[in-house]
């Protein structure tokens, strides 16, 4: 599915797409699991739910300008999406680049 993401969109939704709704059904199943006394459950679909908020506005509203409406100059947030570029450069499944979502190398900042 990732694939989807590599690959020239014709589209505004790709396949990709589809993780964010797989986990957000996950995450609601394990919060409402885990709700009647906040157990361990509760937390880890409030973490995947997290994650896929951070993921959502980082890589496909800021990275990707998906809705065009979040610029920014600063240096952390440039370097994120300089790495992500980096990610996408290979297209195959081999020799790929991880982009760290919010961890970046020194030597791309600035
Ligand atoms: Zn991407
Ligand atoms: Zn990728």
């Amino acid at each position: 599915m990732h694939k989807s993401h590599h690959q020239k969109a014709k589209t505004f939704f790709e396949w990709n797409d589809l993780f964010a709704l797989l986990f957000a059904g996950l995450s609601l199943l394990l919060m409402y699991a885990g709700s009647k006394d906040f157990d361990y459950r509760f937390f880890i679909g409030l973490g995947i739910s997290l994650y896929g908020l951070i993921y959502f506005v980082v890589h496909d509203w800021f990275v990707h300008r998906r809705f065009k409406t979040f610029k920014s100059t600063n240096a952390y947030l440039l370097a994120v999406r300089k790495a992500h570029k980096i990610h996408h450069k290979n297209r195959g499944k081999e020799k790929g680049k991880a982009f760290g979502l919010l961890f970046v190398r020194k030597d791309l900042l600035n």
